[in-house]
């Protein structure tokens, strides 16, 4: 039995098994192999229904049948009943004073039942029996298992992700086939022992055998953790071979220093945070390097992200290139372009850009799906003006125009630059070195990279996602902020809050009201539903609760020119209430808003939270934020309390990451990374040591190919998936 071999050929697969392998991805023997439980069912406490006896508190695996509600004859107290069956027999269930119970579950449903056992020998039943519904039975109910007490102590089974045609079971008797029949004995662990020995875990041979039938906890426990480790660490090789190359490229030359950059930050009316001035210096030198940069500056709305931007984006703006000034223009022409996620950011961008560049002789252009900009129009040097995408193209391809700000547009679309040095991408998740070389185009050196996002994720994810990356926290706000009050605002307790934001409405102050996101997996689905629930809460407030004041709508279904207009106008203050959704428009600026509603807080992490609120910490007004609640809970209002004392953004991922599990992370879905992996990204230690066991591979073995083909192969696999979204 060889690992490549398909799995069809060693077992008996039939049609539907066929579909749901597929489906699974599961083709070869390996692939089967490497499909891990998802969990482990302990069922070392579960009883056979033939052996139950009187008065026992029981645990049983079965199928349901003859589900019903009658009354009891006497009492004339609903009664639902019905049977479990577990092969070896079958016992009656009764649930008392819980009609509906019948109606909940179905016949022919696998459940696991923890009840008494009630009633008279020969007339058993399960009294009140708690349900929870399975997908299939964990273990054969014929098998061997109720019969063998001596497994009875430590008897974990492994239960697995399922498709349609496939039960856990089928997954676990095939992998155990494939183990009697030598499917390890020819295994080579990709997985230098010396790293194993360092951190630890099983060699790979054990590591399956632990995972997929583990005899004690802690086994599958180690197991798991190579596993884990083995999977952020090929994610960690491709990421530092993206960085190998990225670093061997040539780049720009930007000659730049502290006094020339100065020049620029002295105008502004305010002194740089430290954060700012170290994030500043940092990519200086690397513009200074003979390296591209790759960077994310990660900071929380408000930090001052754009002023870094604007910053550094000078420093080459007024760069020569390296084949001398071109005669005709007075500034050196390298170019910088600048990307924003919607066209009402990009507008923003640009708006702001001219604040911080109005002083000097450096056009500014704007490109979005809606038209073109140039900064400063010909007739008035301090306005800008529209002018024709072709006009714009021209001088962007010429290298009049140094900076270009955009949205998608920018790149994906006929724009030539003329030399492209730096990159800056707004609130983008993912911009990989192929998006990087194709904006460098026929140009070989490639421009250097900032990344800048203000959604907060842990420490680990960050360097697994951005493993290719140097990260530069902006964890301090500028000071004179007034920090947000936040309150959590429980059901009934509304009032006190919308007399609150019609006091500050009264006082000429603008406020958001976020509608919640409905988890639905159709994506259009989800906007319809938001959407509705944007228009129909916006009614009711006009109704309700602001009478007099101005209502806006904004929400993913509309128009970029629509949602654009709304924006204006909210801008303009034509608008008061501005009613929303939440996935549109991150880090839109009004200063004047300065109150944030939130309704179904409890649907969101509180790192998303914290996101949202950062929308009212711009101007110099008390902030305020309402996380309103229906929840009854008091863990859920203990939850949502952390954003009341949380310093920033990142100390409430941390907090999102500890105690709501990494499947609710922002930025997780994007990672690539399976279940197993994001649970590996609870363990810091973990992670770290797989970057850095990873970069130090890299670093020793540039042909990876020829040292440790295993491992290119896998890193190659992960580098495909990553790179076809
Ligand atoms: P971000 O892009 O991180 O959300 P911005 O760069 O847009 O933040 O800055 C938000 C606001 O704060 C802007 O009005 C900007 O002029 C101002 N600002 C930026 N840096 C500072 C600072 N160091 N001190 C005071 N205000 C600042
Ligand atoms: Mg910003």
């Amino acid at each position: 039995m060889n690992l490549n071999d398909s799995l069809s050929d060693h077992v008996r697969v039939d049609a539907a098994h066929k579909k749901a392998l597929k489906r699974l991805n599961i083709e070869s023997i390996n692939d089967l192999l490497y499909h891990l439980p998802a969990r482990y069912e302990d069922i070392s406490d579960v009883q056979s229904v033939g052996g139950l006896e009187k008065g026992q508190e029981a645990v049983v695996y079965g199928q349901l049948s003859g589900l019903k509600t009658r009354k009891a004859w006497k009492s004339k107290k609903p009664i639902a009943e019905g049977k479990v069956e577990d092969g070896s027999a079958s016992i009656k269930i009764m649930w008392f004073n819980q009609p509906y119970i019948a109606k909940m579950y179905s016949d022919g449903m696998y459940v696991k039942l923890a009840g008494k056992v009630a009633g008279s020998e020969g007339k058993l039943y399960l009294s009140n029996p708690e349900v929870e519904p399975l997908d299939s039975l964990p273990i054969d109910r014929h098998d061997s298992i109720f019969k063998d007490t001596e497994q009875a102590d430590d008897t974990l089974y492994p239960v697995y992700r399922e498709t349609k045609g496939i039960t856990s079971k089928w997954l676990y008797h095939t992998v155990l086939k494939c183990f009697e029949r030598g499917a390890l004995d020819s295994l080579i662990d990709p997985i230098p022992v010396s790293i194993l020995q360092k951190y630890n875990l099983p060699e790979l041979k054990t590591a399956l055998v632990w995972v997929h039938s583990p005899k004690k906890a802690k086994d599958a426990e180690a197991a798991r953790k190579r596993f884990a480790f083995e999977e952020v660490f090929y994610i960690q090789v491709q990421k530092a071979l993206e960085r190998a190359a990225v670093s061997a490229a040539s780049t720009y030359h930007i000659q730049t220093s502290p006094e020339h950059i100065a020049e620029f930050t002295d105008r502004f009316p305010f002194p740089l945070t430290d954060s700012q001035d170290t994030a500043i210096e940092a990519i200086a030198k690397n513009f200074i390097d003979n390296h591209a940069m790759s960077r994310l500056l990660e900071g929380d709305v408000g930090s001052g992200k754009t002023a870094v931007a604007a910053t550094t984006a000078y420093a080459v703006a007024t760069s020569r290139p390296p084949e001398g000034l071109d005669k005709k223009i007075e500034y050196g022409n390298l170019q910088v372009a600048y990307m924003a996620p919607t066209e009402i950011l990009a507008k923003q961008h640009f708006e702001s850009f001219i604040e911080y560049f109005k002083h000097l002789p450096i056009q500014i252009g704007l490109i979005t799906g809606s038209g073109c900009m140039k900064f400063p129009s010909k007739s008035d040097p301090n306005k800008p003006t529209k002018i024709s995408k072709a006009q714009l193209l021209k001088w962007v391809k010429n290298g009049e125009v140094p900076i270009l700000i955009g949205t998608h547009s920018l790149i994906y679309k006929s724009v030539e630059f003329k030399h492209l040095a730096y990159v800056i991408i707004d609130e983008q998740h993912r911009f990989g070195t192929n998006q990087r070389k194709k904006l460098a185009k026929k140009d070989e050196r490639l421009p250097h990279l900032l990344s800048m996002t203000a959604t907060p994720i842990p420490r680990t994810l960050a360097l697994t996602i951005y493993g290719d990356l140097d990260i530069t926290l902006l964890d301090q706000m500028p000071a004179g902020r007034k920090p947000i009050k936040t309150e959590v605002v429980g059901p009934g307790q509304t009032k006190a809050m919308y007399d609150h934001v019609l006091s500050e409405l009264e006082a000429g102050r603008q406020a958001y009201v976020i509608c919640p996101r409905i988890e639905e997996p159709d994506p259009d689905k989800q906007t319809a539903l938001n959407m509705k629930s944007v228009i129909a809460e916006a009614k009711r407030l006009k109704k309700d609760v602001f009478q007099d004041w101005e209502i806006g709508v904004l929400h993913g279904k509309m128009t970029p020119a629509e949602k654009d207009a709304v924006m204006q106008d909210f801008n303009n203050h034509k608008i008061d209430v501005l009613c929303a959704t939440s996935v549109v428009e991150v880090g839109v600026n009004v200063p004047n808003a300065t109150n944030i509603i939130i309704e179904g807080a409890e649907r969101f992490g509180l790192a998303q939270l914290h996101q949202l609120r950062g929308r009212v910490v711009r101007g110099t007004h008390q902030p305020y934020c309402f996380a309103v609640t229906e929840s009854k809970s008091e863990k859920t209002k203990d939850r949502l309390k952390a954003l009341a004392t949380a310093k920033n953004g990142f100390e409430l991922a941390e907090h999102d990451l500890q105690f709501r599990g990494s499947g609710e992370l922002y930025g997780g879905k994007q990672s690539g990374l399976t279940d197993l992996g994001m649970e590996a990204i609870r363990n810091l230690k973990l992670v770290e040591a797989a970057r850095n066991e990873a970069r130090h591979l890299v670093e020793q073995s540039p042909d990876l190919a020829k040292d440790f083909p295993l491992i290119k192969e896998r890193v190659n696999k992960i580098g495909e998936a990553l790179h076809m979204e």
